[in-house]
């Protein structure tokens, strides 16, 4: 039985946006004008023409096709997705193309999506395609990325169909180098041979030029490597995970001010990340473990020193208490402020602050944190 592939061609000629800014000179393809000055390309006339090349390419392959999105007007998302799932896919290919600004702006790269929850088969998918692909696009290939990386959202036809599905926005549409191309017939063709190449490697079917000459199937792709996550450390790590984490603390407002981002986990850092973990309301125990690389890594929050009375606990007056000693103010590190405690603070202020009130405030913290 042969494959199955659901095309989808995005959108409808009439869809809000989904066009380039006004064309700021005749677009002449091949000798002929095809669009005037101040005339738009839409998005489904790329959509449309790539994704029937993409068709008649894998069918000249012997692979069967279905149009999720026949026609020019905008068929609903679960329509499409319905469509490819009653229909028994095997794959799913959404053709699109990109838009950032809505202005001309210079720039732009050839990316492609997959679903976030995406299975290692669509990851192959997305591989096959996009080495093809990345051939034949003249401008940066982005590779394939998870449907969130660029904060767009979700995308619906990734997540709701039942068989791999990748989403390929070829160019830029307000860019103008790439916004060119969409009309251009040649590229078209170049575009839907490089996804069916992929397509034919993915399967291991051979692909069958059109010329009519046929090549065997690739040797599948390797698998991109995850990203490493990172490991968790604690006092006594070094290398390069705890320099990354060190200079996470130190741009979120924590102080390491005898060593800096040196990529040993030592007291200054173990203290630190304490504070951390209290400010962010995770559990407190100085180690850096997932749940600490999460927060350091998704906008945690940095420490607002606050002042500190004789009587409150936790970690803003552990981390005094540290700062006391490193500043050969013996007192115990234990995140009480008790009268030892006090005693010690107005030691330190004496030395060296104007104001000796044992109530470390911002005078105080300011010179405890120093050096
Ligand atoms: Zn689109």
């Amino acid at each position: 039985m042969a494959y199955l592939v659901a095309v989808d061609s995005g959108h409808g000629m009439e869809t809000a946006g989904k066009r380039t800014p006004k064309l700021t000179q005749d677009l002449v393809i091949n000798g002929q004008t095809v669009r005037r000055a101040g005339d738009e390309i839409h998005e489904k006339e790329w959509n449309k023409a790539v994704a029937e090349a993409l068709m008649s390419a894998l069918n000249r392959c012997g692979i069967d096709t279905v149009n999720v999105s026949p026609d020019t007007y905008d068929v609903a998302l679960s329509t499409r997705v319905a469509t490819a799932n009653n229909a028994g896919a095997d794959i799913y290919i959404s053709e699109h193309y990109n838009a950032a600004k809505g202005v001309w702006w210079d720039g732009g790269y050839f990316v492609a999506f997959y679903s976030q929850y995406a299975s290692e088969a669509t990851k192959r998918l997305a591989a096959a395609v996009c080495a093809e692909q990345a051939k034949v696009v003249p401008w940066p290939s982005n590779g394939y990325v998870t449907d969130v990386s660029y904060g767009q959202g979700k995308l619906y036809v990734l997540r709701h169909t039942t068989m791999p599905a990748v989403l390929f926005e070829t160019g830029f549409m307000d860019v103008w180098e790439s916004a060119t191309r969409m009309l251009d017939p040649a590229f078209v063709q170049e575009v839907a041979e490089a996804q069916c190449r992929g397509i034919c490697n993915y399967f291991g079917v051979g692909y069958v030029a059109p010329d009519g000459s046929a090549t065997a199937p690739a040797p599948e792709p390797e698998p991109k490597p995850e990203p490493e996550l990172p490991p968790t450390i604690r006092k006594g790590s070094s290398g390069a995970w705890v320099k990354k984490l060190q200079e996470l603390l130190l741009s979120l407002g924590y102080v390491l001010p005898r060593y800096g981002a040196d990529g040993d986990y030592g007291d200054e850092t173990y203290y630190s990340v304490r504070l951390f973990q209290e400010v962010n309301g995770l559990v407190v125990d100085g180690i850096c473990g997932p749940k600490t690389w999460a927060a350091l890594q998704n906008g945690g929050k940095g420490p607002t020193w606050p002042t500190l009375h004789k009587g409150d606990r936790g970690e803003f007056v552990r981390y005094m208490q540290y700062r006391l000693n490193y500043h050969r103010v013996a007192v115990d590190i234990d995140g009480i402020f008790g009268a030892k405690t006090q005693a010690g603070v107005i030691l330190f202020q004496k030395a060296h602050c104007s104001m000796v009130d044992g109530i470390p405030g911002a005078e105080t913290w300011g010179l405890l944190k120093g050096c």
